[in-house]
């Protein structure tokens, strides 16, 4: 079943690992068909080497099991709480990847602090509270979800279509599984670059106010002009 949707999620996994963003199995991205509300995910520790369409697991938005010979990623709730909370997101992707996650170890968000942050995300990548010893102990990849929806409650997912969670790593979203490790790419490569930026100039301070939507809303939106018209 969902055999276009099943080739897209695993080209979307073998993406994230071919960019050098996961180490061993530490990533995962899938992809929800909105009108059969059945999420298609990587099944947990199968190696990226190894990992074929039909390694892959189809779940409702509840968590069962409809198709797959294979137990789901252990991230799964998590992004079953993501596709209820971001309508508008059919895909979603999480790393550990390098950069990114040094930010999220730091405890610190991205500030925006130049175009190619703006050209994907309208401001600060924000980072989330910590996880409280009760939510961890409870239900921690639901609780995971949980504080990113949280997170976004005063936020626009589609403006900002990433985060970091707290002492934890990267989870992005889209509007397919290849948009959200799209962002997911960007992401760890401006994680980077605010890295390197602020080791040489601490006081860099954000871009302009300006700068930011000039670059995000020529890319995006009803006014967006960036590429080919369609
Ligand atoms: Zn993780």
């Amino acid at each position: 079943m969902l055999e276009q949707l099943k080739a897209e999620v695993l080209e979307a996994n073998l993406k994230l690992y071919r960019k050098g963003l996961i180490v061993y199995t530490w990533g995962n991205a899938s992809g929800i068909d909105r009108d059969k509300e059945l999420v298609i995910i990587k099944p947990s520790g199968v190696p990226y080497e190894e990992l074929k369409a039909e390694h892959l697991v189809v779940v409702d938005l509840d968590g069962k099991l409809v198709e797959g010979d294979y137990s789901p990623s252990s991230d799964t709730p998590t992004h079953l709480v993501l596709y209820k909370a971001f309508p508008k997101a059919c895909g979603i992707a999480h790393s550990h990847s390098l950069y990114a996650t040094i930010w999220a170890q730091a405890k610190r968000a991205i500030p925006p602090l130049g175009t190619t942050h703006a050209d994907y995300f309208h401001g600060e990548i924000p980072l989330t509270r910590p996880l409280t010893p009760e939510e961890i102990n409870r239900g921690y990849e639901v609780e995971t979800g949980n504080v990113i929806a949280e997170t976004f409650s005063r936020l626009d997912p589609e403006a900002i279509p990433g985060v970091l969670v707290y002492s934890h790593g990267p989870f992005t979203w889209g509007k397919s599984a290849s948009q959200a490790v799209e962002n997911m790419i960007v992401l760890e490569e401006v994680a980077r670059m605010a890295w390197g930026t602020l080791m040489l100039n601490p006081d860099s301070g954000p871009m302009a106010a300006e700068l930011l939507d000039k670059h995000f809303f020529r890319k995006h939106g009803a006014d967006s002009y960036y590429g080919q018209k369609k």
